[in-house]
């Protein structure tokens, strides 16, 4: 939602864009030229104590942070609408702002208004928005918080025609920064879908919309911003500055931000759109930042190979990193492994979940690593203490970078680096192997960081507060100079004292009290009675405030101290700043080491996390292979299985096998014994789908890393995983629950390959019987025939089971066991050869509670319609009669 088009009628009236500047009241003229700058952003404007903002801002602002609406004298303009906050309070407000997507700008007054001469210069200091936050209460702590810029490219090379995409993401609160390009829409939207950032730019022009207003709109083709918004949690926002959209700006900005002279060392003059979304990020963050950019530590270019395509709805359905329900981490799978002691533990855990690796050797080094805490039983506990004790170092060095470290930062730093020497004693037993870099990566640890930890130790008091303005941030003992400010200060108390118990003695009143408040600064209070009692004022007394019961006074001698210890806490607060100053920038060469020990720190967390799952959840370590084997036993729904009852959840087998070649014919021997494609039939709740996303489930951890929930897995590697399952409506997309299910399905066939997982869950329920069976019959016969992946196949369709004898040996039917008693029935949740003869769906609508009449009524209903199926089967010719080809089929075709 844009601020204008959350408006009211009213709008036209006050709608900044129409003013005729030439009118305005020269204050509202400079509010007028800034905002010009920064359509559908709300400018606050600062007067004083307040920060202001008039026109349709201030009908936003009212509305959304619920502050009366009120008006200014704008002369010719009548009154204008204005709405303010206190500057004290801005953080609320700029968070609640920022929850609801609006972009603010914050105008600061360039200079003291009490010495301005004529109207005081004001200028936009930072604009924030959504992605570009690095600090405050809305950044999420274990979880990534992205700005990407997505951009088309012309395609490059002889055989590429049409666009390629561009795509750079950045995390300001890290120094991230990442880039890639794809060929393929579908992978760009999996992207998006797993990257989930909170803010996406795209090219955009100017327009003029109907009521004659400038409108900002996308460059890329409508479509794509729609499918676009379907798998982002952000709208995207077009932006037409010609500064952010050009190319030679951007490169500018973008080897500005990381600090180099040339590019070619990330490698992106092979990405052409690549450096180009990065170079408009890199412009966007300079926009946004005006006065001091962010630091970027360079940007890695990303390739799609190395990771395991997840179509988005398969991220959905396989509540990866959240759960279907109400979109929370709790439920989801990266809900069940974050045993992480440490934010960066967690986000990195976080990204291994989002992105499994296509690499042995990676995934073998991280299996290795859990084997090894796994080993001996203290090994665990003997990490996650320290790492418990460690800050977020990954976000940390990036304040560090920008020069924004906090006194509280720099006192976590310390403990952070404290904590190291306990961490390498406690993974000295992985030193020595070589499969085990990232748990020794802390074995050799430049001295450099020993010296800073001296540094800090030496320098930041014990516990140091958040602000720097607050004092007391340097340790005593760090700078004479210092030391002796605070002596005076501190020996100020006891000259107070002294002097208070001095006029005790001169009045006789011994209630007599010497004070301080912000507003007369040192006075002596009496009693009111008292005063009155005295008959003269001691000499240089002066009456200053007359309260109900007390009377006020200051005395030349207060005067003098008080000038005394202001002077002393100016100085010693301005000595402070200067020492704090000198302390970040001599931490700031350490930036890129600190972080790079974050990044160890942040992935032995993971590792332990997985571990500790791993323990407590009996997972084994997976075999994994080249091939295209899918070979679990006993396997388990990751987080089904945790959440019931110890010894509830029925684990069953998987066997399966991806063929690219596959034969169909089934005279022809087979050298692989297990099949493609299992078709699973069973009754509505029997488990089919929890057993399809189990195995997926399965092949994904094994690859991300992880133990399996199983008692032993062999798991060829997947490039791709694919889910068609459910029927949620993409109405607000303009699609059918049929077309949505068909879009998928098509994805599945144009992109899968013998190495991908495809799990299918009642392909063409959509559509009426007969063109339903055709379509899921011709889909599992393509899968087969042109793809080989490996496939389950969950359906109601029985009509489809005939394809195991079609298809010997590379389609296999199994079925979800049930017990019948009496009519009522119980689900086994076992897996079993051979296909379901009933879907039982009258007993399960009996169980959700249908009412009696109406289950009656199926049953006899049933019973008619199988009664004549039987007939009409029953007088069909024999298959004798059929065609040479023809093999046995069911009634419907
Ligand atoms: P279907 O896809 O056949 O309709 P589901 O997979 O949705 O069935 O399973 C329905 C419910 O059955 C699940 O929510 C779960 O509570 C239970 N269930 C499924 N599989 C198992 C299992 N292997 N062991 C125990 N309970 C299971």
């Amino acid at each position: 939602m844009t601020p204008e088009t959350s408006l009211d009628a009213s709008y036209q009236s006050v709608c900044s864009l129409t003013v005729d500047l030439n009118v305005a009241t020269p204050m509202l003229r400079q509010f007028l030229e800034i905002k010009q700058n920064y359509p559908g952003v709300i400018l606050l404007y600062r007067m004083g104590d307040f920060y202001e903002t008039f026109f349709e801002d201030a009908l936003t602002a009212a509305k959304v942070l619920e502050l009366t609406l009120t008006g200014r004298d704008g002369g010719v303009l009548g009154r204008v609408p204005m709405a303010g906050v206190p500057v004290r309070a801005i953080e609320g407000y700029l968070t609640r702002l920022l929850q609801q997507n609006f972009k603010v700008a914050i105008c600061e007054q360039m200079e003291d208004p009490a010495q301005a001469k004529g109207l005081v210069k004001r200028q936009v200091v930072r604009v924030l928005s959504p992605g570009t936050l690095n600090e405050g209460a809305l950044l999420a702590q274990d979880a990534p918080n992205y700005c990407m810029a997505l951009v088309t490219h012309p395609a490059k090379g002889k055989n590429q025609v049409g666009l390629i995409y561009g795509l750079a993401w950045v995390d300001v609160s890290t120094g991230g920064c990442w880039a890639m390009e794809l060929a393929e829409e579908d992978a760009l939207l999996g992207e998006l879908a797993r990257l989930q950032p909170a803010e996406l730019i795209v090219p955009g022009k100017r327009v003029k919309n109907a009521m004659g207003f400038d409108e900002t709109l996308a460059k890329l083709p409508e479509t794509l911003m729609q499918a676009v918004a379907q798998v982002c949690p952000c709208q995207p926002t077009p932006v037409a500055d010609a500064t952010i959209q050009d190319a030679a700006i951007g490169e500018t900005a973008l080897k500005q931000l990381c600090d180099v002279q040339t590019l070619e060392g990330f490698g992106l003059h092979e990405a052409p759109a690549a450096k180009q979304a990065a170079g408009v990020l890199a412009a966007y963050l300079k926009a946004m930042f005006v006065a001091e950019p962010p630091r970027l530590d360079g940007v890695q270019w990303v390739r799609l190979q190395d990771a395991v395509y997840i179509s988005p709805s398969a991220r959905k359905n396989l509540e990866l990193t959240q759960n279907a329900r109400d979109g929370q981490v709790q439920g989801s799978l990266l809900g069940l492994l974050n045993q992480t002691c440490s934010a960066m533990g967690a986000r990195q855990l976080r990204r291994w979940i989002e992105q499994p690796s296509l690499n042995v050797a990676e995934i073998t080094r991280r299996h290795e690593a859990i084997a090894y805490f796994l080993a001996a039983s203290q090994r665990l506990h003997a990490v996650r203490q320290p790492l418990a004790l460690c800050c977020d170092l990954e976000r940390l060095s990036a304040r560090v970078a920008n020069l924004n470290v906090t006194p509280r930062d720099l006192a976590s730093l310390r403990q952070t680096l404290a904590v190291l020497p306990e961490l390498q004693r406690a993974l000295s037993e992985s030193a020595s192997q070589a499969s085990l870099a990232y748990l020794s990566a802390l074995n050799t640890l430049p001295d450099s960081l020993k010296t800073l930890e001296a540094m800090l130790s030496s320098a930041i008091a014990d516990d140091p507060p958040v602000a720097l303005k607050q004092g007391r941030v340097i340790r005593p003992g760090y700078n004479a100079g210092l030391d002796a400010l605070y002596e005076l200060l501190a020996g100020g108390q006891a000259w107070l004292a002294q002097y208070e118990q001095q006029q005790r003695e001169l009045t006789g009143l011994k209630t007599l009290k010497v004070s301080f408040n912000s507003a007369f600064g040192y006075y002596i209070e009496v009693s009111r009675a008292a005063a009155a009692g005295l008959t003269t004022l001691p000499e240089d007394w002066q009456r200053r405030q007359t309260l109900t019961n007390a009377e006020r006074f200051i005395s030349q001698r207060l005067r003098e101290h008080e000038k005394d210890v202001i002077n002393a806490q100016q100085q010693a607060a301005s000595l402070e700043a200067m020492l704090f100053s000198e302390l970040k920038l001599q931490i700031l060469p350490m930036a890129s080491l600190l972080k790079q020990i974050a990044m160890r720190l942040a992935a032995i967390d993971a590792l332990q996390s997985l571990a500790t799952v791993a323990q407590a959840q009996q997972y084994v370590r997976p075999v994994m292979t080249q091939d295209a084997t899918l070979e679990i036993q006993g396997g388990r729904h990751p987080v089904l299985a945790q959440m019931m009852p110890m010894g509830r959840f029925v684990p069953n087998p998987c066997a399966l096998n991806g063929r690219a070649e596959p034969q169909a014919n089934a005279e022809k021997p087979l050298n692989c014994e297990a099949p493609s494609l299992l078709l699973i039939t069973g009754p509505n709740m029997a488990g089919k789908s929890t057993y399809m996303r189990q195995n997926a489930l399965i092949a994904l951890m094994a690859q991300m890393g992880s133990y399996v929930p199983a008692d032993a897995a062999t798991i060829g590697l997947c490039d791709a995983v694919y889910t068609r399952i459910g029927a949620a409506d993409d109405l607000t997309a303009g699609h059918s629950t049929f077309m949505v299910e068909m879009s998928e399905t098509a994805q599945i066939l144009n992109n899968a390959t013998a190495k991908s997982l495809v799990i299918l869950d009642e392909v063409g329920r959509g559509t009426s019987t007969y063109d339903g069976v055709a379509i899921a019959w011709s889909v599992a016969d393509y899968l087969v025939t042109h793809i080989g992946c490996r496939t389950l196949f969950a359906t109601h369709y029985h009509e489809l089971n005939t394809l195991e004898q079609t298809f010997a040996g590379i389609v296999q039917n199994v079925r979800m066991l049930v017990a019948e008693q009496d009519g009522e029935i119980r689900f086994l949740h076992t897996v079993a050869p051979g296909s379901a003869q009933k879907s039982y769906g009258i007993q399960v609508a009996k169980m959700a509670g249908i009412p009696a009449e109406v289950v009656q009524q199926a049953t006899r209903r049933l019973a008619q319609l199988h009664k004549r199926a039987a007939t009409i089967e029953a007088a069909k010719p024999s298959p004798a009669d059929d065609a040479p080809e023809a093999r046995p089929q069911l009634s419907l075709f």
